[in-house]
């Protein structure tokens, strides 16, 4: 179908100072888990979305030099000459399909202990670094300042060797040091960088003009700035970031504009919708000649198009859609709208970085797999046999399989117990704040329709014996799982004794049934979104909700996408009891027994209903039914998939789906040996 006219606009070739971007499509700089440690692997995952149609894609933050890293996180890393091939394939990748590479150097100053450098950070000022390490920044002097500005130049330079068309000078997220002098909540120096305005942005200033003569017109060079702190006047306001574009306004090619820290950036669907940032960076393109790029989590080609005709942006940013599909551009100029696999804003992919392991996407399950496993998030190689598949369970897992599958040309069944398509993703999605999630199902089950070889079975729930009665070759066990109700998980290894009044799980829950009695006490030992979600679900329908939790925080594990301030603090709003550090430890009547998880010293706590979100249990006895059936015959290869295999995430369950049908037809791998490509560090030869 040709793209409809309206998009045009999106089409439109930009220039940005020196290079011109074939499109509106601009991949700002996202973090990846991979950077320096798996260079090739980071690479091909640039490439894809240079195919998919991103006119710009960025690097992640780069760090310039060895005095400043980033400890356990794997970001970029330019230091000297040795890192240069990395960026170069990286480069060449983008270059392939025509697209423009950017790279965003970073110092980080105060916001990174540097414990690989073992040397003091350096920052505006005598103060702590920003987690909770306990390291102090050292404030720079007059040859520090030299001395980075140096380092930055000789980054450029490097950068320009890896064939960079675009580097970022980089002031945003609250993790620069041109940010920390920037603000007044990390500058309160007195000399020529700090005090006034006009002083404190001349380290902005003087950086712009050292890139900006470092690449003489062989580049552009873009400017990454946060225009709101978010913390009132503490720190940098929109008023004082238009007074900064008055001052630096003209200088770079292109103006990033960022807003709060990364949270706020990247806020998860539950928090915030498509284009959260549009009332902070809407005017400031009108105090600028240059372009102007900016994010918001755009999925919507109408969102976009408003974007640029309202002046807001003229380029489109993304990471998290670029993630989701890598070939969102190439989708809406081809009239393909209903293939796009929008983003869920659900933040997994954040906790590639926070977890130093290579990016995973909940509705992407490609993502850093081009290199490593050879997946590719649009293209999947035809069958190589005649077989035929059953896929039992239409959750993320079955879904996945059976589409992945019937892409590659085989025939297949997907038959549902239920009269539903989307198992959990379905369910939870509409729980508060996750109906975004839906479209995890949603994309699955449009592509499912296109398919003529895939046949859809609802209302079906398979037995052992009506599955042996068929002539599949392969059967896929997508079945899911269900939540334990006698409180085993990671705190209680053993069932504990539970004689409460009332005792539901989130399954119970998710199936309609609310607590009878007013007084409910949920117990967490999850500590991923569900227990928070739950116990908003019930104190908004009027109960009084104690979330119990061992771990010191509620949903103790979102720190790792970026929401467990918003949730403890919603739930609080709530008027949610929130008692951390605690366990349940019994249930007698109406009465929860708790003890502290420090002190083991116990309490009671009023409970009319105990919800219990601990672990949960694979249904994989379709399995072992199965195979007693078969008693020795010949049969079908049987496989579970997903929760069924082993419960997990969504994002695990959609993976395990795509592997399913990747590997259907190839030889039975050797677990001995690693199944995926990886990079080994080169040893240095030893003096001697
Ligand atoms: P996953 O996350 O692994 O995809 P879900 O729990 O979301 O797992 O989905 C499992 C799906 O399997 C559910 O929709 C459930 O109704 C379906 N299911 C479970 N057992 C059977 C069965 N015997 N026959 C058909 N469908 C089944
Ligand atoms: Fe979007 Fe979630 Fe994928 Fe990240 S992991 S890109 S938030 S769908």
């Amino acid at each position: 179908m040709p793209r409809d006219p309206r998009y045009d606009v999106l089409f439109e070739p930009v220039r940005i100072g020196p290079v011109t971007a074939r499109n509106r499509f601009f991949q700002v700089p996202h973090c990846n888990g991979m950077g320096h440690r798996d260079p090739t692997a980071h690479a091909f995952m640039r490439g894809v979305k240079a195919e998919g149609g991103w006119a710009v894609v960025c690097t992640e933050e780069v760090e310039i030099h060895h005095g400043n890293d980033f400890g356990g996180y794997v970001e970029g890393r330019i230091w000297d000459e040795a890192d240069i091939p990395a960026h170069a394939r990286l480069v060449e990748k983008v270059h392939e399909h025509g697209s423009l590479a950017g790279i965003e150097l970073v110092h980080a100053g105060m916001n990174s202990p540097n414990l690989w450098a073992r040397r003091p950070p350096l920052g505006p000022a005598h103060l702590p670094t920003m987690g909770n390490d306990p390291v102090q920044a050292r404030r720079m002097d007059a040859r520090d300042i030299a001395d980075l500005r140096r380092w930055h130049r000789q980054a450029v330079a490097r950068s320009l060797r890896a064939g960079y068309d675009l580097v970022y000078v980089y002031a945003g997220h609250g993790l620069t040091t041109i940010q920390h002098f920037l603000s007044r909540r990390t500058n309160d120096r007195t000399d020529a960088y700090g005090g006034s305005l006009e002083k404190r942005v001349r380290l902005l200033r003087e950086i712009l003009l050292d890139t900006l003569e470092e690449v003489d017109g062989r580049a552009a060079v873009a400017c990454r700035i946060c225009v709101d702190e978010l913390v009132g006047d503490a720190g940098l306001e929109r008023a004082e970031i238009e007074e900064v574009l008055g001052h630096v306004g003209k200088l770079p090619d292109l103006w990033d504009f960022m807003v709060g820290e990364w949270d706020f950036d990247s806020i998860t669907s539950r928090f915030a919708g498509e284009g959260a940032q549009e009332e902070y960076v809407k005017g400031l393109r009108q105090l600028t000649t240059k372009p102007v790029v900016g994010v918001g989590r755009f999925t919507s080609p109408d969102t976009m198009v408003r974007m640029i005709r309202d002046g807001v942006l003229d380029l489109i940013g993304a990471a998290r859609p670029s993630i989701a599909d890598p070939f969102l551009p190439v989708k809406i100029e081809e009239g393909r709208l209903d293939e796009i696999r929008e983003c869920i804003g659900c933040n997994i992919c954040v906790t590639g970085d926070s977890l130093a392991t290579p990016i995973r996407c909940t509705q992407n399950p490609s993502m850093g797999e081009e290199w490593r496993r050879g997946w590719h998030p649009e293209r999947i190689r035809p069958r190589s046999a005649e077989s035929k598949v059953l896929v039992v369970g239409a959750g993320p897992a079955g879904l996945e399989a059976a589409m992945s599958l019937g892409r590659r040309g085989y025939d297949l069944v997907l038959a549902e117990a239920t009269g539903a398509l989307g198992g959990r993703v379905a369910r939870e999605a509409r729980l508060p704040g996750l109906a975004a999630w839906v479209r995890v199902a949603d994309y699955r089950v449009g592509q499912l329709a296109r398919l003529r070889n895939v046949e859809l079975a609802l209302e079906s729930p398979l037995t052992a014996e009506e599955i042996l009665s068929y002539d599949f070759d392969h059967v896929a066990l997508a079945t899911g799982s269900s939540w334990r109700a006698d409180g085993v998980g990671r705190r209680h290894t053993q069932p504990l004794a539970l004689r409460a009044a009332e005792i539901l799980t989130p399954d119970d829950l998710l199936a309609g049934s609310r607590p009878a009695g007013e007084r409910v006490v949920l117990f967490d030992d999850d500590h991923y979104y569900l227990g928070g979600v739950l116990a908003e679900l019930l104190a908004a329908d009027g109960h009084h909700v104690t979330i119990v939790t061992p771990e010191p925080r509620v949903s103790e594990w979102t720190v790792n996408t970026m929401e467990q301030h918003r949730i403890q603090r919603g739930l609080l709003e709530l008027g949610v009891e929130a008692l951390t550090s605690h366990a349940l430890v019994g249930a007698e009547g109406r009465r929860a027994l708790v003890e502290c998880s420090y002190t083991g010293r116990e309490r009671e706590l009023p409970c009319d209903t105990l919800v219990l979100v601990t672990a949960r249990l694979p249904h994989d006895a379709l399995a072992g039914e199965i195979a007693a059936g078969l008693d020795g015959r010949e049969g079908p290869q049987v496989r579970l998939v997903g929760d069924a295999w082993s419960p997990g995430t969504i994002a695990a369950a959609v993976w395990e789906g795509r592997r399913y049908a990747e590997e259907l037809d190839e030889p039975p791998s050797n677990d001995d040996l690693p199944p995926f490509r990886r990079e080994v560090v080169g040893l240095a030869p030893l003096d001697r």
